[in-house]
């Protein structure tokens, strides 16, 4: 299996309640390393590009006013089949169906407000990285 790697979001639930050390340890121990990593302050503009995808879902205005409802922390994660690897230790969307031992099942608070973002594809990590970091951001 191919070192690869895979785009994460620490959304706003999680930096609110302080648990951005949390959520990296879990990330971590998971066998993921985190090769470039920012807090920010997302804008609107952002947030909608971002999740541009989901445009036409119910939820499109409320995900990206959550985005923008306080800090996150962006970060590339790197390991054997990075993409796979973090979407399971994420685990499901809704934290009510997530696995024991996931990041959601830990720590999310609702099907919106779950915690983290993870790419879904190593098309669409490679797409959401270029997003948010310059190659000389991504130091290993
Ligand atoms: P995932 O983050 O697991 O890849 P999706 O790509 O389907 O899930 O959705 C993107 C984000 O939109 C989710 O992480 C969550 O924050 C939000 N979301 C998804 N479904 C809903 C929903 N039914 N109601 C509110 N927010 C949702
Ligand atoms: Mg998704």
């Amino acid at each position: 299996m191919a070192v690869t790697r895979t785009f994460s979001i620490i959304k706003p639930d999680a930096t609110r309640r302080n648990l951005t050390g949390a959520v990296t340890k879990t990330l971590e121990d998971a066998g993921l390393r985190v090769v470039a990593s920012k807090r920010m302050q997302m804008t609107r503009e952002q947030a909608e590009g971002f999740y541009a995808v989901h445009k036409d879902r119910p939820f499109f205005g409320e995900l990206c006013d959550f985005m923008v409802s306080g800090p996150v922390v962006v970060q590339v994660l790197e390991g054997e089949d990075a993409v796979k690897r973090n979407r399971d230790i994420m685990g499901a969307t809704n934290p009510a169906d997530a696995a024991e031992g996931t990041i959601r099942k830990q720590f999310a608070e609702s099907i919106e407000a779950n915690t983290v973002h993870g790419s879904d594809s190593d098309e669409n990590a490679a797409i959401e990285i270029a997003y948010f970091f310059d190659d000389a951001e991504i130091v290993g």
